[in-house]
């Protein structure tokens, strides 16, 4: 029997809405045989998940999905298969924990500024003990009325254009990669196809992210169609670069991503779990 793979999604733990116990559940429901917790910058929520996944018989993958620089531009680089309690990979995390709070708190000034109250409030209450995500800051614009979609929120207020951006100063790729690689892990980019990159820039992104360590990219992702799957996954290929499959589930009720759900890959992949055990 072929295994269902999704190897990217959030909980409650970083921008998502289900519990990592809520989260497993519903992959399970959903036929999907091994499972990647990929919260951004924190591996916070792998234990409750992997109890969970234990009394569901799923395989759970111990990730994270860090928020890097490359050319000035932030990307996402996903780990897998990390050791969760490495200490070179938590030393890093916790420097973006504190970049997120002193972004965090200039989005919430330059939101108040702009009218909406209680922001900083509102935003460390949502996102309880784990980190405040741009998503938050989203979601109160949403529940406020002060706009009428996730998209207009990211596009008018959070987003490089928006009136409410500030600029996260992450670490460069390269270190997200060591830190993935100290901590036994693989390191995955995540949905190339949404940093809007020439096929060019694309190449360039991937090759250096190869030299710096990295094995892996998403090929099979919600944001990227068919078309799109297959001219990533001829660069991939080219570069001898592996492919990955993820969802990138946050919340249920959106049209289109689901756990497990259209993640197929183009024929001529080589599937990153091929060289799992
Ligand atoms: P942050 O890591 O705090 O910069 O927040 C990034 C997160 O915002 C991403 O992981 C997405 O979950 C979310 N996001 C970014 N753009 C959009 C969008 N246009 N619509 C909905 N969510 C978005
Ligand atoms: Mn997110
Ligand atoms: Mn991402
Ligand atoms: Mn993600």
């Amino acid at each position: 029997m072929t295994k269902r793979y999704d190897l990217h999604c959030h909980s409650t733990c970083s921008d998502g809405t289900l519990t990592p116990t809520e989260l497993v559940s519903r992959a399970a429901d959903r036929g999907v045989n091994v499972l990647a917790l990929t919260d951004h910058d924190t591996v916070a929520g792998l234990a409750e998940a992997r109890t969970e996944a234990h009394s569901r018989q799923m395989d759970l993958i111990n990730g994270v999905e860090i928020s890097a620089l490359w050319n000035k531009q932030t990307i996402h680089i996903v780990g897998l298969q990390v050791d969760p309690d490495n200490p070179v990979l938590l030393s890093g995390l916790d420097r973006i924990a504190v970049e997120r709070i002193r972004r965090a708190k200039k989005i919430a000034e330059r939101m108040e500024h702009c009218g909406v109250e209680d922001c900083w409030r509102l935003a460390v209450e949502m996102a309880g003990t784990e980190a405040v995500t741009r998503t938050h800051f989203a979601r109160i614009l949403l529940e406020s009325g002060t706009v009428n979609s996730m998209d207009k929120a990211f596009r008018h207020w959070l987003g490089r254009k928006g009136k409410a951006y500030v600029a996260g100063h992450w670490a460069p790729m390269e270190d997200a990669v060591k830190w993935i690689r100290a901590a036994g892990g693989q390191a995955v980019i995540a949905h190339p196809g949404r940093y809007k990159l020439s096929r060019t820039k694309m190449k360039r992104l991937f090759t250096e992210f190869k030299q710096a360590g990295g094995v892996a990219v998403e090929i099979a992702c919600s944001s990227q169609h068919d078309q799109q799957r297959t001219n990533i996954a001829a660069i991939a290929s080219e570069l001898e670069l592996l492919a990955s499959a993820g969802s990138d589930f946050h919340t249920p009720g959106i049209y289109g991503i689901e756990l497990g759900f259209n993640l197929n890959l183009p024929y001529n992949c080589d599937p990153i779990w091929t060289t799992w055990s």
